[in-house]
């Protein structure tokens, strides 16, 4: 058996990137979008790949991303009802360029919503602040209340010295205390008890900005901010589960950045009739690695060796190092030259860390039923 036999991918979602280009050209673009990019998918063509992943695979959520998704116009309304009609949760990850005056913004929002949209997500920072004035989000957030959204977030990248931040979205808004996706360590809430009495979750998502993408050249490695729960040594669980579908119709290993560019993450183009030499790139031992000790671990890996090409020594998050990694065809040579060691290296260092999670959680239990005896004694 080989391991492809195994099923390395169990798709349970996937990106779609609808098209590279874009209303705004933001300095941390992970997927360097832009208003002079052109690849763009019609419907009919996200319809012929969904249905090929579908033959295979369970999808429960299709995100339509970007660039700019809106700009796909109607072609989005009917994808997002085509996913509905299958039972399939979707989101939308937008800009808000589009929203220009209140009836826009309604018209856009009640569209989607009508089609099922579940989940609207709205990136706001100081990024796109040249591109889009905050008077759009403002639009958006307002307009959103109560269309039954199964969420709207806001996701919101910084540095050091941001000026669009938490507080002055909220202060936009004009609504205190917002609810947060995430703590003040990068640690996510649970969300279901944030959700306001419409049902929906309101929330602003704030994450550090990554030097990815556009971004690796334009933000300042001074600026970046590194949270020490936000897991650069994580462990990737999105390439077997989460893939994305590029402007141009092929099968990538995410939406983490642009991963076309990167042979070892471009899977090829997506239809019924390719998806075997898809599935049978599960054996690769490079995909494996990611899964079971992560890109940082595997730059620590390929650092040893002569001719490595790393830029950073420390990372804002999985994805960045995973840039700096993979993004290099010097640690590809590398990785592909020493792949028995690699293997070997991956599955011993996997080992390890099962079984001292296993003695963590025994150690809790342990601990757990003390306390539990105890008060048991006392009372
Ligand atoms: S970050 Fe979003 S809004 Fe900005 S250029 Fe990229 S796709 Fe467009
Ligand atoms: S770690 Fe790499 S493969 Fe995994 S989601 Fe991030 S960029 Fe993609």
């Amino acid at each position: 058996m080989t391991i492809a036999n195994m099923k390395f991918f169990d798709f349970q979602s996937v990106t779609v990137l609808t098209t590279d280009k874009c209303t705004a050209k933001c300095a941390h673009c992970c997927v360097s979008s832009s208003p002079k990019r052109k690849a763009k998918l019609s419907f009919d063509e996200i319809r012929g790949m969904l249905d090929a992943l579908l033959d295979e695979h369970q999808l429960k959520v299709v995100v339509f991303a970007g660039g700019e998704p809106s700009l796909l116009k109607n072609d989005l309304v009917k994808a997002i009802r085509y996913c509905t009609d299958r039972n399939i949760h979707t989101r939308v990850v937008t800009n808000a360029s589009w929203a220009i005056d209140e009836q826009r913004a309604r018209g856009m929002l009640k569209k989607w919503r009508d089609a099922g949209l579940g989940d609207l997500n709205v990136s706001a920072d100081d990024y796109h602040l040249p591109y889009i004035p905050l008077d759009r989000l403002n639009r958006v957030w307002h307009a959103a209340k109560g269309l039954g959204f199964n969420s709207v977030i806001i996701a919101l990248a910084y540095q050091k010295g941001s000026y669009v931040t938490y507080d002055r979205l909220c202060e936009l808004f004009g609504e205190p205390d917002i609810a947060q996706v995430y703590d003040e360590n990068g640690i996510p809430k649970e969300l279901d008890p944030l959700r306001d009495d419409d049902g929906t979750l309101y929330a602003i998502c704030q994450r550090p900005a990554s030097r990815s993408g556009r971004g690796l050249k334009l933000i300042d490695t001074e600026d970046v901010i590194h949270l020490d729960g936000r897991g650069e040594y994580s462990t990737c669980p999105w390439i077997r589960s989460s893939p994305a579908i590029s402007p141009r119709g092929e099968l990538v290993s995410c939406c983490g950045f642009e991963a076309r560019r990167v042979k070892a993450l471009h899977y090829g183009t997506l239809s019924t009739a390719t998806l075997g030499a898809i599935n049978a790139r599960g054996d690769d031992v490079v995909l494996h690695a990611l899964t079971m000790v992560g890109p940082k671990r595997l730059l620590e890996f390929v650092r040893e060796k002569q001719n490595s090409d790393v830029t950073f020594d420390r990372h804002v998050s999985m994805c960045e190092a995973c840039e700096d990694l993979m993004g290099k065809p010097a640690n590809i040579k590398i990785l592909r030259e020493h792949a028995a060691e690699l293997a070997a290296w991956s599955i011993a260092r996997a080992k390890r860390k099962a079984q001292r999670q296993a003695a963590q959680r025994k150690q809790a239990l342990e601990a757990a039923a003390a306390d539990s005896e105890a008060q048991e004694a006392s009372a």
